[in-house]
């Protein structure tokens, strides 16, 4: 069930399939996608998969995370996810990290070996899957031994360690990533520290570095797709956002993602980080209409667009729901989600998502002790 609002009758015949890019030129008026939202997506069909002698119902193209979390995140970003604590959570992976690398690297082995031929993604994110060289170094020999497994792989990352450790940039490119996403909310750093709030010993928090890492990823051919989250103590207006894609331009970069902070409705405790969410949260949607007016639709593409900008296409996933444009040569991306959506998507008795916890227990959910599908170590 995937029902946080009302579509109309008249949208629900134009719903998205999966991986759908939704061009320009079929689409008659892209702001009547702002409402709803996520509900116009339309699910592939569950398929029965048996998982430690039980059988679950899973979505086909659905994501598995390792759940990155070898040491604590040594950045410390107001809005962390990961401290968000879900109102029917009992714990937060975050605060259990990884410590026998050879148990754990056996138990995330019986669990892709289990898995082996199901269609799927690899999204490495958690905490900071490069924190720890080592188990990163492992994560991707393990890949290694699995070369068809993920159709597509994806690094979340604040990039720390790729800027300390010279072997991880080439490896995560001999592990034929598909993208890396590195995460800056503002390019000046002193304004970026103070959301990201990095750990001070950690030399991705000066700009110099973070645009070297940049530079090194790219000079591997690595795909990267910068991703700044929307806040007032960022980037919040169309000014800041057309700043940042400028920034990201005259680094090579040719990707960036503005993302709203994901709604969070009444379902998680209150705390410091949903305090800071509720503060400073920048909707993605009056950014959408500084760009494209919803007042100016139909649009016939980019002559109705704010200046220098063109629509490309629109996305939706179960969750979440995407805007595509492009500004001087980049691929812009204004993304609004809502976690509301994937709590509902994940109790609807179909496995959308797979997170392989610390505690070597297979879930499908971030929260370690909802969705058990059971422990492989
Ligand atoms: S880098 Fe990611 S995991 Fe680390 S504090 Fe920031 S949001 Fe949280």
């Amino acid at each position: 069930m995937i029902a946080a609002t009302t579509v109309p009758a008249a949208q629900r015949a134009e719903r998205f399939r999966p991986n759908q890019f939704r061009h320009a030129t079929t689409i008659a008026t892209p702001a009547a996608y702002r409402d709803g939202r996520w509900e116009t997506f339309e699910p592939k069909p569950a398929v029965d998969r048996t998982l430690l002698g039980r059988v679950f119902r899973l979505r086909p193209g659905l994501t598995f995370t390792p759940y990155a979390n070898p040491t604590p995140c040594n950045a410390h970003c107001s809005f962390c996810s990961e401290e968000l604590l879900r109102i029917d959570a009992d714990r937060l992976t975050a605060k259990r990290t990884i410590t026998d690398y050879d148990q754990y690297f056996a138990a995330l082995d019986r669990a892709w070996r289990e898995l082996d031929g199901f269609t799927m993604g690899l999204s490495l994110s958690g905490l900071e899957a490069t924190s720890e060289p080592e188990w990163l170094l492992r994560l991707l020999a393990l890949l290694d031994e699995h070369p068809q497994l993920f159709a597509e792989r994806v690094l979340y990352t604040n990039g720390s360690g790729l800027a300390t450790d010279a072997r991880l940039v080439p490896a995560l490119a001999r592990a034929r990533f598909d993208r890396v996403e590195l995460s800056r909310a503002h390019f000046d750093e002193r304004r970026n520290h103070r959301i990201m709030r990095f750990d001070l010993a950690q030399p991705i928090r000066r700009r110099a570095v973070f645009e070297q890492t940049v530079r090194a990823l790219r000079a591997q051919a690595t795909d990267v797709r910068l991703v700044c989250i929307l806040n007032d103590e960022g980037v919040s207006t169309i000014e800041g956002v057309e700043e940042y894609i400028a920034e990201a331009r005259a680094l090579g970069v040719d990707r960036v993602v503005f993302r709203e902070l994901s709604v969070l409705g009444e379902i998680y405790l209150e705390n410091r980080e949903t305090k800071w969410i509720d503060r400073h949260r920048a909707p993605v949607r009056a950014l959408m209409e500084r760009v494209l007016p919803s007042a100016d639709a139909p649009c016939e593409v980019e002559n109705v667009c704010r200046e220098g900008w063109a629509l490309e296409g629109v996305t939706a996933g179960y969750y979440y729901y995407n805007e595509v444009y492009r500004r001087d040569g980049v691929e812009v991306v204004l993304e609004g989600s809502s976690y509301v959506a994937h709590r509902d998507a994940v109790e609807s008795g179909v496995l959308q998502k797979l997170v392989f916890h610390s505690t070597m227990e297979l879930c499908g959910d971030w929260v370690p002790n909802a969705q058990v599908i059971g422990r492989y170590g």
